[in-house]
């Protein structure tokens, strides 16, 4: 086992880590942007770094200054966290390179999970449904555009093969619209991404958001540890997930999961990872992977009992996994919800000083957060200040101990969004299960119209 880890990272996921390490006895470097300095997982950890400025190009981002910062404190592995540099394969190589573990999968499967038309075309060939669409990348003949279009079937979807978090894409209805809207989303994946590739899908109107926990180890074992459903979204991020799904039946969650495992093995994964599917009509569309721990990873762990940051260590030391398929069981329920720094209707962010912080308690209740009162959230980053997951026999439980869960919890000095959770913990289409992902906009644009209808009457 390593003896220090360099955790590259920061907020809950810095502290989640940092716990994991703690428990397996390992010493831990935080490192930290200038606006991080005073954060108190920095001061949990053995040694600290400052590697830059606020804005993450300079800091989060910086390799150099995280390379030198793992060579002067003799980190042995370094723990990526999400975000930032997490699916950079040229910051996992340049890890590798000098020296240190880099904890999640090879450098050259995070560069082929990375880039969508060679993820998709790889977990085709192994076995994985993927949304029907252009065979690879679109080419540049606008004929072979439109007879593309024509054989998958409007609408469709345009998309960057180097796009993420919900950039660059395009969704297309009519065959008037096509060309124009495929070189706007080529001039902006170009400008976005620095890649221009395109390719096409069949956009699918109401599908929910199903993903595979995948955890894989270096001697060939790869298992699933279920589902979770991530449908909750609003542009793109999800609010609320929960595992296992609702309503969808565990012979073909058995089924999906064992063609996931069976992909791992046959590309030599190594680590945590997640398959993202869209789920219509009672089957599965896989749309890309996600190389590294998620932030709803709590979800899974809950109904499992395994503690995948954990696992992510031991496979990286070179551990063979500590259980087999058949040795997971899920059992129970739990839910998510994230808590942003934010205004809960109007979404615009909240940063300060958080003047009041008291989380709740009780049987079936986590809080992964790194704030505490006193702490001032930044305004450099991401919103969400923590987590709050719930777990229970059943889903009803579930949803009764978020309910109170949310209300005992108290946050003062700046905004939350706690209050839209609970307006979705009482949600009758939430609670019977199964909402697509555009159920939460579409009630948003309600509540908020009922909201501002309030104010004025
Ligand atoms: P990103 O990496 O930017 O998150 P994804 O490929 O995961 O891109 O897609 C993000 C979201 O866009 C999905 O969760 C879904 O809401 C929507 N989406 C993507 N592809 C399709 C599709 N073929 N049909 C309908 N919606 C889609």
């Amino acid at each position: 086992m390593f003896e220090k880890i360099l955790i590259a990272n920061r907020g809950e996921i810095a502290l989640r880590v940092l716990r994991a390490c703690r428990e397996l006895g390992i010493k831990t470097v935080a490192v930290h942007s200038e606006a991080d300095i005073e954060a108190k997982y920095v001061k949990l950890a053995d040694e600290s770094v400052c590697i830059g400025p606020a804005v993450p190009a300079q800091s989060y981002l910086n390799i150099p200054a995280i390379i030198s910062a793992a060579e002067v404190t003799d980190a042995e592995a370094i723990h990526p966290g999400y975000g930032f540099l997490s699916e950079n394969a040229d910051f996992a190589e340049r890890v590798e390179q000098s020296g240190f573990v880099f904890i999640g999968p090879r450098p050259e499967t995070i560069r082929l999970m990375g880039d969508k038309v060679s993820a998709k075309k790889t977990m085709k060939a192994a076995g994985v449904p993927c949304v029907p669409g252009s065979e690879g990348a679109l080419p540049e003949e606008p004929r072979e555009i439109v007879r593309i279009a024509r054989s998958v079937g409007y609408p469709v979807i345009v998309k960057a093969s180097g796009g993420g978090g919900g950039r660059g894409m395009r969704v297309v209805h009519t065959e008037a619209a096509l060309l124009n809207a495929v070189s706007t989303t080529r001039a902006e994946a170009q400008a976005a991404f620095g890649n221009s590739m395109l390719y096409m899908e069949k956009f699918l109107e109401n599908p929910r958001h199903i993903e595979i926990q995948v955890m894989a180890d270096q001697h060939g074992h790869a298992v699933y540890l279920g589902e979770r459903d991530c449908s909750m979204q609003r542009r793109h991020q999800k609010v609320i997930e929960e595992a296992p799904a609702p309503g969808i039946d565990r012979k073909q969650i058995t089924s999906i999961g064992e063609r996931c495992a069976k992909a791992c093995r046959k590309i030599g994964y190594r680590g945590a990872g997640t398959f993202e599917f869209l789920y219509e009509k009672g089957e599965f569309f896989f749309i890309e992977m996600n190389t590294r721990v998620q932030v709803e990873h709590p979800v899974t762990e809950l109904v499992t009992g395994i503690d995948i940051v954990q696992a992510q260590i031991r496979v990286a030391a070179g551990e063979k996994l500590r259980f087999t398929q058949r040795s997971i069981t899920m059992c129970g329920h739990a839910i998510e919800c994230r808590i942003n720094a934010e205004d809960p209707f109007k979404f615009t962010p909240s940063p300060g000083q958080i003047t009041n912080w008291h989380t709740p308690g009780g049987p079936g209740v986590r809080v992964d957060s790194h704030v505490y009162t006193g702490y001032r959230v930044p305004s450099h980053y991401d919103s969400m200040i923590g987590k709050l997951i719930v777990y229970g026999d059943t889903r009803e439980q579930a949803i009764r101990r978020m309910r109170i869960a949310l209300s005992e919890m108290d946050v003062g000095g700046i905004k939350t969004n706690i209050p839209l959770h609970q307006e979705l913990m009482l949600d009758t289409r939430f609670i019977e299960g199964g909402i697509n992902i555009h159920y939460l906009e579409d009630r948003l644009d309600d509540l908020v119209s009922l909201k501002s209808g309030k104010k004025s009457g």
